[in-house]
Formats: structure tokens, C-alpha cells, sequence
């Protein structure tokens, strides 16, 4: 095990300020996800590691089933927040039709922007109760896949890359959009930080 990685969770700081993306994401509904929410699964993840660590001093017996469930539901809420703040920027920067390699492969993936809009929008809307889009890219066939996460952590693909998440939890948009998902994942194109998917992607092709 590695020495120099710490041995619990933290939760990122946002790379940008808590109105940076409004209109579209108000400074309270971002506040109250990144520091309600995230950090909820943050410190479960915590928790739950720390239970496991202590189980094992004590050689006591624990419910793994049980206890794996929560660790990944925890575990995958943290890492999927992560990738979300990241792929999001202020509408200045964010938004708009992407260049660069990502825009490249979306062209050749899907046929055209407006095709990939539509079916990532349907991906992100059809999501049953709570869970996420995902623009993913296969290692195995270098093909973009979108991807529907149910919760946190079903129906990932192993080895698969994240290289979008849209978190469409009813509470990353209650407070500005109510149950509208679709008007929250209408006003989600202007804060893309296409940057940052471009990015991702080519830290997956290395
Ligand atoms: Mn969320």
C-alpha cells in the first residue's frame, strides 16, 4: 500500500466559486450540493472504511454484503461529484459546441453535435429515479458510449473512462428548476467545460 496517499476521502474543493455558473446553477444549489451532499458521501465512505479497519483490528465479524453495498454507493457518489465539478464551467468559459479531439470524435461518433445533444439529453431524461449520464469512452474499440448510472455505481462498464457526467439526483436542481429535469438539462449545455472533456479524453487515449 502506498505511503504517500492518504488513507481516507476529502472533499475537493470546487475549481471554481459558488456563483460561478450562474444563471444556470444558483450560488445556494451548488453550495448545499457540494457541501450537503458530497460531502455526505465523503464522510460515509469514511465511516465505512473506518468500521472495516476496526473489524479487522478487533478480527471481529462484519456484514459484507451489507457493507460493500454502502461502501460502493459512497465511494461511487464521491468519484462521480468529483468528475461533475470538474466537467462543469462558468458560462463565460463553458458551453457551446467543442473543439478539439473531443469535438472531432463526437462528429465522427454520432454523425453531428445536434445528434449527440439528443442522445445524450434522452440518456440524461430517461434516467430511472436518481442517477447520472455518462459520456464514456470504450479502451476496446476507442468508441465513445453514452452510459446510464443507476445511483452511484450500477451498470458501469469496467475500464470504461468517464469523460462526462451529467448528475441528474433530483437534488442537483431542485432548488433552481424544482422536478423539472428537463429545463435543468436544457440550461446543462451552457456550462460544459469542454476544456476539461477534451482533456479527459486524451489522458484515456495515453
Ligand atoms: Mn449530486
Amino acid at each position: 500500500m502506498s505511503e504517500s496517499k492518504p488513507k481516507f476521502y476529502s472533499l475537493p474543493p470546487l475549481p471554481y466559486s459558488y456563483n460561478a455558473l450562474e444563471p444556470y446553477i444558483s450560488e445556494q444549489q451548488l453550495t448545499i450540493h457540494h457541501q450537503k451532499h458530497h460531502q455526505a458521501y465523503v464522510t460515509a465512505a469514511n465511516q465505512i472504511l473506518e468500521k472495516l479497519d476496526k473489524a479487522r483490528k478487533e478480527n471481529a465479524d462484519i456484514d459484507m454484503r451489507a457493507t460493500l453495498k454502502a461502501l460502493s454507493f459512497n465511494i461511487g457518489g464521491h468519484l462521480l461529484h468529483s468528475l461533475y465539478w470538474g466537467n462543469m464551467a462558468p458560462p463565460s468559459k463553458g458551453g457551446g459546441k467543442p473543439g478539439g479531439l473531443i469535438g472531432d470524435w463526437i462528429g465522427k461518433e454520432f454523425g453531428s453535435f445536434e445528434r449527440f445533444k439528443k442522445e445524450m439529453s434522452e440518456t440524461a431524461m430517461s434516467v430511472e429515479g436518481s442517477g447520472w449520464a455518462a459520456l464514456t469512452l470504450c479502451r476496446q474499440t476507442d468508441r465513445l458510449i453514452p452510459m446510464q448510472i443507476e445511483k452511484h455505481n450500477t451498470n458501469v462498464y469496467p475500464m470504461f473512462r468517464i469523460l462526462l457526467v451529467i448528475d441528474v439526483f433530483e437534488h442537483a436542481y431542485y432548488i433552481d428548476y424544482k422536478n423539472n429535469r428537463g429545463e435543468y438539462l436544457e440550461k446543462f449545455w451552457n456550462i460544459i467545460n469542454w476544456d476539461e472533456v477534451d482533456k479527459r479524453l486524451q489522458n484515456a487515449l495515453k
